[in-house]
């Protein structure tokens, strides 16, 4: 077989939808639980990379924290069974409902992003007469060496404070009554595959850690954030490399005594654990291109029209992995971006035959629209 995708329990579902393998899910956060335990590290799952019901509930049986970037994250998160003390909460605009909403739940800590945010948050925990947990979100000016629209630790990032605020941070922390400053928090950008990328993170945490120590601050968390990549070119039982990821961060962070380290990985652990299964509607020949249009869109799966990214893909109706014909594989959506990929080398395909999209574990369903007025997207478990 030229994939591991048992195409028999799929042929009678309705396409398109997300077919899980859970089994693989749950291999990978073993092994990453396995890696981090090595060190003592905590991980939280940022859950914006899929928060399928089926997937989070084997996340967080795991016992991993939670990650979120909304108030709807921070419920759900709760709904689900993740310990409120692993919960935090990030995202550089969080409103004063979302603000309210966490600390009705006292969940573990915000990760704060700019001054006035601090001054909000502030204010509003003193309204209730609780004290909040904070870590400041700091731009740390690192190049993740991703693309460009999933880069966030650059000086022209909307994410983090920048190191010129970093004084006025440290000034209206010591004002507020109603902080607790607990540590502080990186993320430079996801799909990251380079991971010398995090060695040179660790030197710049090392740094701001030392900067607020200096400033009589205890910096009790260090929360390195998350962004550690998956092989989109080799999807069949693929676990990233979590060992020599975790080991980077043990040899190179400045660790104190009794400090904490923090992660938030999201597509590392998802990623690979499902595919987008599609059926051929319509085969096009035309002079110069070929087109296989699918029953799948961009509706379904944003990722290569939002920011041109590859999924591999694979017509699983054929036992063959002789690629012979080249098509464009384009979805039904009346837009020129619903394109899956371009000059596709695969077998000769008819109408009805299934086409898996692979490694789309992670931010796809979770960013299936209704555009067009599109059905809801489906899944099936293995
Ligand atoms: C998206 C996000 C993550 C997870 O990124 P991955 O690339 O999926 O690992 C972690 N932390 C924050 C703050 C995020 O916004």
């Amino acid at each position: 077989m030229f994939t591991n995708i048992d195409i028999t329990p799929l042929s009678n579902a309705e396409t398109p939808f997300y077919y899980y393998d859970l089994s693989l899910l749950q291999e990978t956060l073993k092994k990453c639980a396995n890696a981090a335990n090595l060190y003592n590290f905590h991980v939280h799952y940022a859950m914006k990379a899929n928060f399928n019901q089926r997937v989070l509930e084997k996340i967080q049986a795991i016992g991993f924290g939670a990650d979120c970037v909304s108030g709807g994250e921070v419920s759900k998160a709760l709904e689900v069974g993740f310990d409120k003390g692993k919960i935090v909460f990030a995202g550089v605009g969080k409103s004063d409902k979302e603000i309210n909403g966490a600390l009705d739940n006292d969940i573990f800590c915000f990760n704060v992003e700019s001054v006035q945010e601090l001054e909000v948050i502030n204010e509003l925990a003193g309204l209730k007469g609780k004290r909040a947990r904070v870590a400041i979100r700091i731009n740390p000016n690192v190049d993740a060496y991703t693309h460009h629209n999933i880069t966030t630790g650059l000086d022209e990032n909307k994410f983090g404070v920048n190191s010129w605020d970093l004084p006025a941070c440290a000034e209206t922390l010591k004002n507020s009554a109603n902080l607790e400053f607990i540590g502080i928090h990186f993320h430079i950008g996801s799909q990251i595959t380079n991971l010398d990328v995090y060695k040179n993170l660790c030197v710049r945490v090392n740094e701001f850690a030392v900067w607020f120590e200096e400033r009589g601050f205890t910096v009790k968390v260090l929360n390195v954030g998350g962004g550690l990549g998956i092989d989109y070119h080799n999807p069949d039982h693929q676990i990233p490399d979590f060992e020599a990821y975790f080991k980077i961060f043990n040899d190179f962070l400045e660790k104190r005594p009794n400090q904490e380290v923090h992660f938030e990985l999201g597509r590392a652990l998802v990623g690979q654990c499902s595919s987008l299964i599609s059926k051929v509607l319509y085969v096009k020949n035309g002079k110069k291109k070929n087109f296989i249009i699918l029953d799948a869109g961009m509706t379904e799966l944003m990722r290569p029209a939002l920011y041109q990214a590859y999924h591999k893909i694979q017509n699983i109706s054929k036992l063959t992995d002789l690629n012979e014909v080249k098509y464009d594989v384009v979805g039904p959506i009346c837009e020129s971006t619903d394109c899956f990929g371009k000059e596709v080398e695969l077998p000769e395909t008819f109408r009805g035959d299934l086409i898996a999209l692979r490694s789309t574990g992670a931010y796809g369903e979770v960013m299936a629209s209704h555009y067009n007025l599109r059905d809801e997207i489906r899944a099936v478990y293995s």
